[in-house]
């Protein structure tokens, strides 16, 4: 039988506190991993998510930072130190999609802040993951990208750009640890129902029109992805890196050609 284990692995996994990131940390400790559960405000969910850990058997603690201040980032990682002793596992899940916007009618400041939350918070906690994981010769950091890395989105420009460059980061970054024992990836999920996208599953007409543009004509859940990341970040995945994951029900199959064309 395989099993997933990731027992004495260390891990942070950034905006955990709810969606994916939460089952991301869930599914990661249920595998044994420890796991810093870092949250930006929501301090109660950030402990929800602990307790749940910790009430399944795990390690958790939650640890506050915002990922798109570079101080913040090295405050946390001076935290994660303290409690773990160093870090096998990073997981850059914090993200935003910002509001709908067209590019004429944008603000610059918006724009702005979606880059520092989805490209520069990953950049900043990957640079300090590298730093302990190229002494140890061991690590894996798992961007969560989207299937906008891919596909384009009218009004959201600044967050499929965000997530185009962090999958090129992200290759990047591979190559140049690739003979150092330390694995960057990325996992691309589709339409998962969480908190980022409860406007439209909370709207039968926008949720009709979400599932259409999914093969299987549903959206995910969030445990569809934590149990992908728990493979990704593990030994069974030895041998994967420098690549997207897509995770998507076949969003990115073109669904419309299902028929016609
Ligand atoms: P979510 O809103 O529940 O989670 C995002 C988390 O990031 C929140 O907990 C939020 O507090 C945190 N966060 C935001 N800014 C932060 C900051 N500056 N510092 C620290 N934390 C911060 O939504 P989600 O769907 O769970 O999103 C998680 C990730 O998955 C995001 O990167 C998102 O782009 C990506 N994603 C989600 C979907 C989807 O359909 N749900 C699809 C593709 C990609």
């Amino acid at each position: 039988m395989i099993n997933i284990d990731l027992t004495g692995r260390r891990a942070l996994v950034t905006g955990a506190s709810s969606g994916l990131g939460r089952a991301i940390a869930v599914n990661l400790a249920s595998c044994g991993a420890k796991v810093g559960v870092n949250y930006l405000k929501d301090q109660v969910a950030a402990q929800a998510v602990v307790t749940q850990i910790q009430q399944a058997g795990g390690q958790a603690i939650a640890l506050q930072a915002d990922v798109s201040q570079p101080e913040a980032v090295e405050a946390l990682f001076a935290e994660v130190d303290r409690a773990f002793g160093g870090l096998d596992i990073m997981v850059n899940n914090a993200g935003m999609d910002g509001a709908r916007e067209n590019c004429a009618e944008s603000q610059p400041d918006h724009w702005e802040s979606v880059i520092r939350v989805d490209l520069l918070g990953p950049y900043y906690c990957t640079r300090q993951a590298l730093k302990r994981m190229q002494p140890q010769q061991r690590g894996v950091i798992l961007q969560v990208t989207s299937v906008h890395e891919f596909i384009p989105w009218a009004g959201y420009s600044a967050y499929t750009s965000a997530k185009a460059a962090l999958s090129m980061f992200t290759k990047s970054v591979a190559q140049e640890v690739a003979m150092q024992g330390i694995r960057v990836l990325a996992i691309a999920p589709g339409a998962i129902q969480t908190p980022i996208n409860a406007s439209v599953w909370g709207n039968p007409d926008s949720l009709r029109d979400l599932d259409q543009k999914i093969a299987m004509n549903r959206l995910g859940e969030p445990d569809e992805i934590g149990r992908v990341a728990a493979f990704l970040v593990s030994d069974l995945a030895s041998y994967i890196t420098g690549t997207t994951l897509a995770v998507d029900g076949g969003m990115l199959i073109y669904p419309d050609f299902s028929h016609g064309g």
